[in-house]
Order: structure tokens, then sequence, then C-alpha cells
């Protein structure tokens, strides 16, 4: 008998608590169910109804550069004042977000740029490809498609074009700058405004973002995982294991992994962490096609100008994008998700509701990325707990590093080395 089944039996008489249901948790939990841990998923709500429900569908590996970035220092006062700008940031939630943004702002120095950078990367280098093998033997491979992505420019000067194009290459991203005709031979439906274009060739996107979670969940529950809905107010270590305190009961394990996403701060303070997380808050409006029509679109595009995606997914466009910081709890203000559409008009050449009389039936969502000021998420063993671990914070990609994080937690969890260096995600770079 070999190690890794040695471990497998071993593993059978260790629980799990896998806290939150999204991308993230769903990923952590089938790893460990699938290395013979005894799972239990606990959310407040349903599997996959938090920001993983309504995103883009993009698995975006090749975002390797964090959002701090210098050149967004004089565009910020213009981006947050307008209310229905790309970037807004509420009166009311002013004052609280002051401290993120300062350690946003110190991230855009260079040497940690460059750091982060690396980070990301390494993430997202095998990203997709856990995802496919993952995807494969759930035997559910239709809900991911292999065909890249674009980003198209109308108005930005090709020198600028050029030196985004090179600045991608010089960090090993697979890509290819096109001009209008090549753009528009690859996506007929384009808009004869679009000048240029970066084509992402080696990425991937899904036609159902909720779909996959719910398909992924089913499949660790086929192995034996069990779903349990209750709010989680506090987790306790103690010599014995773990105690996970719910608005119902009080559960006990072995382990336990927090993978709450935007509403990870609590029960990160309760275990005595300081976890700097800002709501990003997103929205995104899905417009349905037509019975019978195919998709307008073969592949995600991004509008580098407009700062927002258009993804084809399963009987709909979804659009998706803009950034409000407006803490977690203001309402929606799904204006955000109506301009989406505003947007849309000027990279396509039609939208499915001019074609159609299904506009009551487009969908607007607004869901809260988990977002560090260093655009890295926190991936570790608790510094103080060794039976408690983190997998929150994966602010714009979560969908896409889901899967290699579900393998990084099995890996933590049941102490073999990690295929990724994980020392830039500790929890300790903020405590
Ligand atoms: C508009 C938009 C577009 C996006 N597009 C993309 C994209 O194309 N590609 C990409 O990679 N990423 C994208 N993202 C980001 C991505 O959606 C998130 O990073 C990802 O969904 C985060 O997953 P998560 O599992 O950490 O959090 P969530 O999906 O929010 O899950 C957290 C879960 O924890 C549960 N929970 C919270 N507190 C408790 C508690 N106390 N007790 C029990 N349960 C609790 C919640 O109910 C929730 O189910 C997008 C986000 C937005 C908003």
């Amino acid at each position: 008998m070999n190690n890794a089944s040695n471990e497998k039996i071993g593993n059978k008489q260790q629980t799990v608590a896998v806290i939150g249901a999204g991308i993230i948790g769903i990923n952590c939990a089938l790893e460990l169910q699938s290395l013979g841990y005894q799972v239990t998923l606990v959310d407040k709500g349903d599997i996959g109804q938090g920001c993983s429900k309504g995103n883009a569908g993009h698995f975006a590996t090749e975002q390797v550069f964090p959002l701090a970035e210098s050149s967004l220092l004089w565009k910020m006062p213009k981006l947050l004042l307008d209310p229905l700008g790309p970037v807004s940031l509420s009166a009311k939630h002013f004052i609280k977000a002051i401290p993120w943004f300062m350690q946003f702002f110190n991230n855009m120095r260079p040497s940690l740029r460059d750091k982060n950078t690396v980070a990301i990367k390494a993430l997202n280098k095998n990203a997709i490809s856990h995802y496919t093998a993952l995807l494969k033997e759930a035997n559910i491979e239709h809900l991911i498609t292999l065909q890249g992505s674009l980003l198209v420019f109308e108005t930005t000067d090709r020198s600028k074009v050029d030196a985004m194009y090179q600045h991608y290459k010089n960090e090993g991203v697979a890509v290819k700058l096109l001009g209008r005709a090549e753009t528009i031979k690859l996506e007929p439906s384009l808009n004869d405004n679009i000048n240029y274009s970066l084509f992402f060739t080696d990425v991937a996107h899904t036609i159902d973002p909720l779909a996959l979670s719910v398909a992924l969940a089913d499949f660790a529950k086929s192995k034996g995982m069990t779903f349990q809905q209750g709010e989680v107010s506090r987790i306790a270590q103690s010599d014995t294991g773990i105690t996970v305190m719910t608005d119902k009961e009080v559960l006990a394990f072995n382990h336990c992994v927090v993978a709450c996403g935007a509403w990870s701060k609590g029960l990160l303070k309760g275990l005595n962490y300081h976890l700097p997380i800002e709501a990003e808050r997103g929205y995104s409006l899905s417009l349905p096609l037509p019975n019978n029509t195919n998709p307008t679109l073969s592949r995600p595009v991004a509008s580098a100008e407009r700062r927002f995606i258009i993804t084809p997914m399963d009987n709909t466009l979804r659009l998706a994008g803009t950034v409000e910081y407006a803490g977690l709890n203001a309402p929606a203000n799904y204006k955000r998700a109506e301009m989406l559409k505003d947007n849309a008009a000027f990279i396509l050449k039609t939208l499915p509701e001019q074609e159609t009389e299904q506009k009551s039936e487009q969908e607007a969502w607004m869901g809260c990325r988990p977002s560090l000021p260093d655009s890295l998420p926190v991936i570790c063993q608790a510094p103080n707990h060794d039976k408690v671990f983190f997998a929150l914070g994966h602010q714009h990609l979560g969908l896409t590093q889901g899967a290699v994080t579900g393998k990084l937690i099995g890996q933590l969890v049941s102490k073999q080395a990690t295929e990724v260096d994980v020392s830039a995600f500790c929890i300790s770079r903020f405590n």
C-alpha cells in the first residue's frame, strides 16, 4: 500500500468543518473529502449563493497584476466621486474605508507590486488545469470552455496598447495583439469602433458559475461530504479539537477551514487575528438570449476603457463589473447593473433584448468581492491555532483560484508539502 493510501485511511478518523459554501469553501471541502477526511460544509444560506453566484465566470489567469497600481492615484478622485462610474465610494462608508485605502496605496510601491505579482502568478499558473482535471473527474466538463478571452480597446492609443501587450508578455502570459479586422473575425458581433484587442489564448470561462458550485458540491457529497445550514458565530480551539458555534447548535471537529469570503472578518477577530478586508461590491446583469439563438460571443470580452466584461453564458449574456465601496450591508444600487447595458451597446452591434421582448426577465445581481489591500488571498494555517486554516480574500479572482486553493488547503491540512510557496498568503502579513 502506498503512502497516499495510508494517509487516506488515517484521515478517515479525522473530521473537518469548512465554513462557507462559496466556490472557495466548496473546492476546499471537495479536496479534503477526496483526501479521506470526513467533511461538513457549513453555510448560513444555500450552496454558492454568495459572491460566487452571479460573477463573470472568467477563469482569468491572465490577471497577474495587483489592483494597486500607481497610475490609479491621479484617476482615483474622479473615479470615486462619480456615483455611476466604474469605481465608487459611498460617502457613508468613506471614513471606515480609509485604513484599507491607506494600505492599498502603500501596495502601489514597485517593490511590493513586484512581490505580489510573483505570488499571484504562482497561484494562477495551474489554476485552470486543476479545474479541468476536477471537472473531468466529476463528469461536468461542459461547465468549462477553453476559448480564451479578449480585452478590447476603443480609444486607447496604439502605443499604450503595445506597452500593455509587452507588459503581459514579460510576465509570461500567453497573449496576441490583434487589429480591428482580426478582432472582428474572431468575434463578428463586436462593433466596428473596436480598434485593437489583446487575445489571451490560454484562459477559459464557465457558462454558469452557480451550476459549477452546485455540481462540485454534489460531487463532494457523492464522496461522503455533508452539508449543514447554520450561521457560525464563533470558533474555538482546545487540546481536543475545534468547537464551531452556529445559531442552531455547537459542533465538534478535529480541524476547521474558514472560507467565508467578505464575511470572514468577525470569525477571525474572535480568534484574535486582524483581517483588513473590504467588500468590493460588483454588479452583473444577465440578458436572456432569444429562444434558440446561439450566444452572440464565443468567449468573454472585456472593455479596457469601460472596465466591464461580457461573458456568453447558458441562454444569457452576462455583463459584469464595477467596483463599489459601500460596506457589506448597504442596500444594492441596481442602477450600477443597468449602466452595464449602456456600456455594452458600445461594444456589441446588437444587444439580445433588441431582438426580443424578454426585457423583464433580465436579472440584476450584486456580490461582495472579498478584497485585501495587497490583492492576495489568505491561504494558510492559523499561526496560533494549528487546527484552524484560512482560505479567503480572493478579491476579483475567487472563481479562477478556487481549485488551486482547494489543493493547497488539502496539502496544508494533511501536512504535505504545498505545490505553491504559500508564505506570501499567510495572515501574519497583517498581524
Ligand atoms: C461582478 C463580479 C464579477 C466577478 N467575476 C469574476 C470572474 O470572472 N472570475 C473570477 O475569478 N472571479 C470573479 N469575481 C470574484 C469572485 O466571484 C469571488 O472572488 C468569489 O466568488 C469569492 O468566493 P468565496 O467562496 O470566497 O466567497 P462567497 O462566494 O461569497 O462565499 C462565502 C460564503 O460564506 C458564507 N458565510 C459567510 N459568513 C458565514 C457565517 N458566519 N457562517 C456560515 N456561513 C457564512 C456565505 O453565506 C457565502 O455562501 C467576480 C465578483 C463580482 C462581484
